[in-house]
């Protein structure tokens, strides 16, 4: 299936100079949607994963179909002051920001294999505080699987020796 065509891409949003991909014009066509999550929940089951960890917000439209499908859990990682129990955090910066993302303490177990899910690969900075938080925890990132990859930002140069699948790539 070409995704690209379900992808809609909004120019200097949310600020100038910033080509933002909407993915809620995929994720509103059903096929397209499900075509999307099936590829990306075959990566992960092809990883033997026990855990699928997604940051907020679009990682959770990705990541909970892709856990459901596989009979997994899904962890959430949220910014500070979202989740109510006992927490480990870690700063990160945005293509566009900065903030401090945060995990439950007992969310991921030793040894747990673990697929980290988002709809986008920017900077690589959500992704990189996600799995040092994951490591941290005691987990292993067998796998990273975006809907889309911004090839000219590098995120990939910036997650060197972990797995990554995506979808799309923008150059
Ligand atoms: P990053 O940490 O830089 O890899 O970017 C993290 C998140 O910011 C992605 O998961 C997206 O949700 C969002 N994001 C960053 N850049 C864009 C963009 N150009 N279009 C859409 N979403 C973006």
């Amino acid at each position: 299936m070409d995704f690209k065509k379900y992808i809609e891409i909004v120019e200097d949003y949310p600020k100038e100079g910033i080509r933002f991909k909407d993915i809620t014009t995929l994720m509103q066509d059903g096929p397209a949607y499900k075509a999307a999550i099936d590829q990306m929940a075959d990566y992960a089951r092809d990883k033997n994963v026990d855990v699928i960890v997604g940051p907020e917000a679009r990682g959770f439209v990705v990541g909970c179909p892709i856990a459901y499908s596989l009979e997994v859990g899904f962890v959430p990682v949220r910014k500070a002051g979202k989740l109510p129990r006992e927490v480990i955090s870690v700063d990160y910066g945005l293509e566009y920001g900065k903030d401090s993302l945060t995990i439950h303490k007992d969310a991921i177990k030793k040894g747990q294999r673990v697929v980290i899910t988002d709809d986008l690969l920017a900077t690589g900075g959500t992704i990189e505080a996600t799995i040092k938080m994951v490591e941290q925890l005691g987990g292993v990132v067998v796998g990273v699987a975006f809907m889309i990859e911004l090839g000219y930002l590098e995120g990939r140069s910036r997650l060197d020796g972990y797995d990554l699948f995506s979808l799309m790539t923008y150059n």
